[in-house]
């Protein structure tokens, strides 16, 4: 089988790379930011190689809610009830991964807007 995802998170889902993997099901993974940002930093990725938000099309409407249930229940798990999710769509948002992925921020103050 050919796989075009040669970006890190591609690796990581093929098991070239490890993580701190946090939650894993059939759609997705979810693992600690190498450079957390916030005392919880966790990224969760579906396993479907989705460039970003940009691409996504209507069938990924399950996926893409399934992605942010399993945000909260990461965000739960690991004791935040207030936490921030950030999704950077493009390279002029800050998207420097080109494999969708959810960040879930807390555990500190979070400013508004975000630079
Ligand atoms: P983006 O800037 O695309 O929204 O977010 C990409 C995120 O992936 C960054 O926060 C960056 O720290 C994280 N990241 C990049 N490479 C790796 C890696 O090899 N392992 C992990 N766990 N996170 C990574």
């Amino acid at each position: 089988m050919t796989d075009s995802n040669d970006t890190v998170f591609g690796r990581i889902l093929r098991g070239e790379i490890p993580c701190d993997q946090v939650y894993a099901d059939e759609y997705c993974l979810a693992f600690r930011d190498l450079t957390p940002q916030a005392p919880l930093h966790v990224l969760v990725i579906p396993r479907e190689h989705l460039i970003s938000l940009g691409q996504a099309e209507q069938r990924h409407g399950e996926l893409l809610g399934h992605l942010l249930l399993v945000a909260a229940k990461v965000a739960r798990q690991e004791g935040f009830d207030s936490f921030r999710t950030v999704i950077n769509t493009g390279a002029e948002a800050g998207q420097t991964v080109f494999h969708l992925h959810l960040h879930v921020l807390g555990g500190r103050s979070l400013g508004w807007p975000p630079g």
